[in-house]
């Protein structure tokens, strides 16, 4: 069946150094659960935490990609400059870069096929606002935002889909979707790709819930039947912390 995830976004956090010292806590804490971690460096250290976390059983991702395969795209980063760095997973479509640098869904359907293509595995990420929430949109957002960047993809492509149900009024504010919000939410998402594809494939997809997971609410959010994980921001900096929400499961 599904995996288990618990990835963590380091967003625009840590140095060299601090890379460095982050990773050596992560190692220093023994993983007591099934699920696999991922953590999501900056651009600068992804070659580092890779060499850092050889045999380690934790896996290196970015934080974003360029929809090109390379060229005249000054300040960008492509699929090969991170797979020559042993990153096989990107993630795609987190709210701020939606929110600050407009990415949407079809430029982002371009960056998941660039992802496949190159045959690295996606973080797809998205979520409602909360004034979506307050006029009952959050389903036909959530919906929208699914269908619009991952349904032109054949069903074997979901091999290579995890999702990150992100509602972003949760994200960095302290404030957590409840345990039965986030299951309420997720269960739709694996209803909506039952819907479009078949029970298989929404069975067989990884749906994880981020923003504000911290140590101390991360059990019971990880006990709803269809909630497989978290994408962690700020938790995911401190090793304990990180390590902890892991071993939750
Ligand atoms: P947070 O961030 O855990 O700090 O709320 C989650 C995310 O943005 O992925």
């Amino acid at each position: 069946m599904r995996k288990n995830i618990v990835a963590g976004n380091w967003k625009m956090n840590t140095d060299l150094a601090d890379t460095q010292e982050l990773i050596g806590g992560l190692k220093s804490i023994a993983k007591t659960s099934d699920a696999e971690i991922i953590i999501a460096p900056p651009f600068t250290n992804l070659y580092s935490a890779f060499e850092a976390l050889k045999g380690a059983g934790i896996e290196v991702a970015a934080q974003n990609m360029h929809q090109s395969t390379s060229g005249a795209f000054t300040g960008e980063i492509s699929a090969s400059m991170l797979k020559g760095v042993g990153v096989k997973t990107v993630i795609l479509g987190h709210s701020e870069r939606r929110a600050y640098f407009e990415e949407k869904e079809d430029l982002l359907a371009e960056k998941v096929n660039t992802a496949l293509e190159n045959d690295m595995k996606v973080i797809y990420c998205f979520g409602e606002e909360l004034k979506d929430r307050n006029f009952s949109e959050h389903f036909e957002v959530v919906n929208k935002q699914i269908s619009q960047a991952l349904f032109h993809l054949d069903a074997d492509a979901w091999k290579h889909i995890i999702l990150a149900y992100e509602p972003v009024w949760a994200i960095g504010t302290g404030e957590t979707a409840s345990p039965d919000q986030a299951q309420e939410m997720h269960a739709f998402i694996r209803k909506t790709i039952a819907d479009e594809y078949s029970q298989e494939v929404a069975d067989s997809v990884t749906v994880l819930y981020g923003g504000s997971v911290k140590p101390a609410n991360a059990k019971e959010i990880f006990s709803k039947p269809d909630v497989d994980g978290g994408l962690i921001g700020g938790a995911s900096l401190k090793a304990e912390d990180f390590m902890a929400i892991v071993n939750a499961f």
